[in-house]
């Protein structure tokens, strides 16, 4: 409670506190980082995070932002169990905070399997610029038993593209050819295979003549995630991932027989 004391009651007071020390010791905040260092154990268990063996001055800098702010400003002590609880209720977001802070710590090289597979499983958003030196990473140690949950994520939050790469399996190949993750620049006859992209222009012989006549006359086209694009229709947006693919003579020979053979 908060109010103006008068001096009759300040020095009364003052009296008091001398006394009962330790009583109005509790009238204070508690301090989080003091209650980290008592809770730390039970925490890590709490998180389900033991098994990271982080060490405790690691754990201790990881935790503590989320810590102290899951404690609050409380003037008397919280249980574990209810601070644990609290980090557990958004516990994908916290997961992701903790792999996050995780890397920036320690080298990937540097990881125990078990660590650089919590990051592989965690990193969320943050693998669209980590995914390249975890694929470096786990492949190095032959861990390519994480690869599938790498590529999960990398669908889930990185930029997915039309063509997946012959190389690394990644759905990483840029603009430009290379892929993302692995760094291997495609062939242009191994981005129209990863696309099957001939199949689909003869395809489009039955949906849009017009357009595949198109192709065949400019000798090329655009591709993106909705598929072939003749280059008059072609109106790329921001952020989106397509190719400009040349066609060679014997593929627009193939093409204009298909077309001819629909359009006599
Ligand atoms: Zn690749």
């Amino acid at each position: 409670m908060v109010r103006k004391k008068t001096d009759e009651e300040e020095g009364e007071l003052e009296e008091r506190e001398e006394k009962k020390d330790k009583k109005s010791k509790k009238e204070k905040y508690i301090d989080a980082e003091k209650l980290l260092d008592e809770y730390i154990e039970e925490v890590e268990i709490g998180l389900g995070l033991s098994h990271l063996k982080l060490g405790k001055d690691l754990f201790k800098e990881i935790i503590k932002e989320p810590f102290i702010s899951a404690v609050g400003q409380v003037k008397s002590k919280p249980k574990p169990k209810t601070i644990i609880n609290r980090l557990n209720s958004s516990k994908d977001v916290l997961m992701e905070y903790v792999a996050a802070k995780l890397v920036r710590l320690v080298e990937l090289s540097k990881l125990t399997d078990d660590q650089l597979e919590f990051l592989v499983f965690y990193s969320g958003r943050a693998v669209v610029d980590l995914a390249p030196a975890l694929y470096r990473e786990v492949t190095r140690r032959g861990r390519t038993d994480l690869l599938d949950n790498l590529r999960y994520n990398w669908n889930l939050y990185g930029i997915k593209s039309p063509a997946k790469c012959p190389k690394c399996g990644f759905e990483a190949v840029m603009p430009d050819y290379s892929c993302k993750i692995c760094g291997y620049v495609l062939s242009s006859k191994e981005l129209k295979d990863s696309i099957n992209l001939i199949p689909q222009l003869e395809e489009m012989v039955r949906y849009d003549a017009e357009g595949l006549k198109e192709i065949i006359s400019s000798g090329y086209l655009y591709y993106n995630s909705a598929g072939p694009i003749p280059p008059s229709r072609f109106k790329p947006k921001e952020m989106e991932i397509y190719y400009e693919i040349v066609l060679n003579g014997q593929e627009k020979s193939l093409l204009s027989k298909v077309y001819n053979t629909h359009h006599p």
